[in-house]
């Protein structure tokens, strides 16, 4: 059991750590290695320390191909500036800098986008994570 004085993580290290977005604690997936074949959006159906589900609707990550674009969009543009602008490499050379980037961290962008996704939806409560609530499995809109 945690002390109730642990703040806990914030959310962009709840993102980033891809942890549930209630309690900040349990993995959001089952394979800690997104490169590992098989198990890239392999997600477990609740959190397993508060219960929280994680699909909260038919086909809900759908919308992380939003997100997963604006990271893209990101990405292209940084690396863009670096080899173009600042490095002075040809256009080519970015072109496939940039290609070589985003197909090397596809695997991350994902699960990122999907992490971020339902860190939207999901809000954030602290009581949750020494499991002392008793209404486990009830989804939290913020709305
Ligand atoms: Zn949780």
């Amino acid at each position: 059991m945690k002390s109730r004085s642990n703040p806990g993580r914030s959310l962009v290290a709840s993102i980033v750590q891809q942890r549930c977005p209630r309690c900040r604690e349990g993995r959001l997936f089952k394979e800690s290695n997104p490169y590992k074949t098989g198990a890239l959006g392999a997600m477990p159906e609740q959190c397993p320390v508060c219960g929280q589900p994680f699909q909260l609707e038919p086909s809900f990550y759908y919308g992380s191909m939003y997100v997963s674009y604006g990271y893209t969009v990101a990405i292209f543009v940084a690396v863009f500036i670096l080899g173009y602008g600042v490095l002075g490499l040809g256009i080519w050379s970015v072109v496939g800098i940039l290609a070589t980037v985003l197909l090397a961290l596809g695997p991350i962008l994902f699960r990122l986008s999907r992490s971020t996704w339902i860190h939207l939806f999901v809000r954030y409560e602290p009581a949750k994570r020494d499991g002392s609530v008793s209404d486990k499995g009830a989804p939290t809109p913020k709305i």
